[in-house]
């Protein structure tokens, strides 16, 4: 039996470390209980990660218009291809679609070779559809997307508030770290913010069914509650932050009373929610995509912010609001610059900051503006303003609303280039080229978690068939476009290093991604890299847990912002044609589009088709039974599901969990059904909230 490779799980942000032994052909999984995330334990999908490793359904060879070929051929391929629609067409005519999936190693070369070389900033991800609305709300609150708390937080709060997040099955080992500390400090509060009763709920102390999209509201009645109550504070407000008149003053419409009518809650509810807070000396609140996927996302992040810093609960232990990512590295896209908005390095497309980037990469051709975001990219590509994509990692004929456009809009596309493990996505079947990437377990780098722990993933399996690393595949089509010694990279470690030392390059301290200190890792030294979160540089050589304990914030000033917040509840509302609200998520055994979990026998097992959760008084008005047959319609697409009734659903409201694609089941894709209506200021889909009709199939 060989030593234990330890690796990171390739599933969701918490980012659990994983112990893997191999002893003869046989692989075992288990939870690395030196890692700090996870202490040993995995969740049913972390522990069935040994059944998803066979080579079954891989793409194992590259292929070009239907003919596989080698390697040279597909490079030389993708690189003509790129340049002469460059050439014709200008580089804002080409794009780039990553994903949280890929390691920062790849997508910093994937943001290097877009931004700084090809031109154009149209590289976004599919984070974008995950915790955009999140950065929003940390930049203009901090002045820097920078998640203040830590793990360890989730277990020396007073009051744990769940919004918009059932973590008990997104991000089950930390829900589950919740609760074990939990019954050993039985005071310690538990309360959940969610339309739905979900697992989460179930051990919590108060749940607070609120009418779907109005949790601005909510924060907002807390925020002036505690102000009425002398609660806030003052010296925290005074010393640290600037913009609390205006918020107080957007704020004190919003009286329980109000509250209580517009979130659709008993008052009572609403009180009792406002007394603990004003009974804890530390709130936590942990947010997700219920908070996020929302036309108003970003002021709902706001709102959550402006009381942490009204009441002063931010930067010690036990305190704070806690955006939860989804993806195991949708963090370090947020480093590298993975966003179109963002440059990298957490740097903007400020003049300074673009000739900072510039400087540090040589680049000729570096992008001054923003670029595309997931949704404005493949309306580009529906509208043949983009004319060559490359998607990386992931799948958007299945993850993005309006699915059935995005599907058209790649059918139309002159170029088509997909990276990925897998032959047969939705996505991959409409692509012309087609480059066969390294899975979990056969690639090498880093991730970072939800608590800003950068995490190695290690390679425990020698790359199959042709596939190979992202970063390579990127680097030998820049050589191939021209930009040779940039991407003159022969180990993820010499990416790795680069990265680092433009996050310390001329940063003054004003910039919150800073690790400088592992500039210069050698391969060695890389290879046996622990855990530890940034900023890691010569004020925190050994990393940082907790952020602000010094009260100081990345504004210029070193003060953070509170915002006047105008709750606005979700763009389109219910009519007499579609008159049910469709939300969608995650479910417990699942990830994404099922293309690794759904090779399990036993995670299949958990729930094993699309259902449509119901409450029973909406489905007895339809005339729908338990276990039946439904078609779901919205103005952009149709599914069917199995009817499924609880009185989890608020009355008026429908679940149906988004992983379902065509490999798996006809015509059961949710996000077809999803209007493409985004956040104005993050670009982040309202995924929680379509109008639907709901009939029987
Ligand atoms: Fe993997 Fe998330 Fe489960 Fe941890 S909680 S084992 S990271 S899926």
């Amino acid at each position: 039996m060989s030593a234990p490779h330890c690796t990171t799980c390739p599933y969701c942000g918490v980012g659990c470390g994983v112990a893997v032994t191999t002893q003869g052909d046989g692989i075992s999984v288990s939870g690395d209980a030196t890692h700090p995330a996870n202490g040993g334990r995995l969740c049913v999908k972390g522990s069935a990660l040994a059944e998803t490793l066979d080579l079954q359904g891989r793409l194992l060879q590259p292929q070009v218009d239907g003919h596989q070929v080698d390697w040279p051929q597909a490079l030389e391929t993708v690189a003509r291809r790129f340049a002469q629609i460059i050439a014709q067409h200008g580089p804002q005519a080409v794009a780039f679609y990553a994903s949280g999936q890929l390691l920062t190693e790849d997508y910093y070369v994937a943001n290097k070779l877009m931004k700084g070389f090809i031109g154009a900033a149209n590289i976004d991800t599919n984070s974008r559809l995950c915790m955009a609305s999140a950065v929003v709300g940390y930049k203009r609150a901090f002045g820097g997307d920078a998640v203040p708390c830590s793990y360890q937080d989730v277990e020396l709060t007073d009051v744990a508030i769940l919004c918009g997040s059932n973590a008990a099955w997104a991000h089950p080992i930390l829900y589950q770290r919740l609760m074990r500390a939990r019954q050993q400090r039985p005071a310690m509060k538990v309360v959940v913010i969610d339309p739905r009763a979900t697992a989460s709920c179930d051990d919590a102390d108060l749940h607070l069914a609120l009418r779907p999209g109005s949790d601005a509201a909510l924060f907002n009645g807390a925020l002036h509650w505690l102000a009425q109550q002398g609660l806030l504070d003052e010296t925290f407000l005074q010393r640290h932050t600037e913009g609390a008149s205006a918020a107080l003053q957007a704020a004190q419409a919003w009286t329980p009373q109000r509250v209580a009518q517009y979130c659709q809650l008993p008052l009572a509810q609403v009180t009792a929610f406002f007394h603990l807070l004003a009974e804890a000396k530390n709130w936590l609140t942990l947010y997700s995509m219920g908070v996020n996927q929302s036309s108003s996302g970003a002021d709902k992040c706001n709102a959550i912010i402006n009381l942490h810093l009204a009441g002063g609960r931010i930067g010690r232990a036990g305190c704070g609001p806690f955006s939860l990512t989804g993806q195991p590295n949708a963090m370090g896209g947020r480093e590298v610059g993975g966003l179109a908005n963002q440059l990298a390095a957490h740097m903007g497309f400020g003049e300074e900051e673009v000739d900072r980037v510039r400087r540090f990469w040589q680049a000729p051709n570096i992008a001054r503006r923003p670029g595309l975001n997931a949704v404005d990219l493949f309306r580009a590509v529906a509208d043949g303003t983009v004319k060559a994509v490359w998607i990386m990692g992931t799948n958007p004929v299945v993850s993005l609303p309006d699915a059935d456009r995005v599907r058209q809009a790649l059918k139309e596309c002159p170029l088509v280039v997909v990276s990925e493990v897998m032959a047969d996505t939705d996505t991959a079947a409409l692509a012309h080229i087609r480059l066969p990437a390294l899975a979990w377990g056969e690639k090498e780098g880093s991730v970072t978690n939800s608590e800003r722990c950068i995490s190695r993933q290690r390679a425990f399996l020698p790359p199959p068939g042709e596939a190979r690393a992202d970063w390579w595949i990127l680097s030998q089509v820049a050589q191939r476009m021209g930009y040779g010694a940039a991407f003159d990279y022969r180990h993820p470690a010499e990416i790795f290093s680069e990265h680092a030392a433009l996050s310390g390059f001329e940063n003054q301290g004003t910039r919150a991604f800073d690790i400088s200190g592992l500039a210069g890792l050698d391969r060695q030294a890389w290879r046996q890299m622990t855990p530890l979160q940034w900023p890691v540089n010569a004020q925190y050589p050994t990393g940082c847990q907790r952020l602000f304990a010094d009260g100081r914030f990345f504004h210029p000033d070193g003060k953070a912002r509170l915002l006047p917040i105008a709750p606005r509840l979700p763009q389109h509302a219910p009519t007499l044609r579609y008159p049910l609200v469709l939300n969608t998520g995650r479910i417990r055994d699942q990830w994404h589009t099922m293309t690794r979990t759904g090779k399990t026998a036993r995670l299949m097992r958990h729930i094993s088709e699309p259902f449509c959760a119901l409450h029973p008084q909406d489905a007895a008005a339809l005339d729908i039974a338990d276990g039946e047959l439904t078609r779901l319609a919205t103005r952009h697409g149709w599914m069917i599901a199995r009817a499924q009734l609880t009185t989890d659903q608020r009355r008026g409201s429908v679940f149906v969990p988004m992983h379902w694609n065509d490999r798996f089941t006809a015509q059961g894709r949710v996000d077809s059904l999803i209007p493409p209506v985004v956040d104005a200021l993050s670009g982040q889909p309202e995924s929680k909230h379509a109008p639907v009709r709901v009939s029987r199939w």
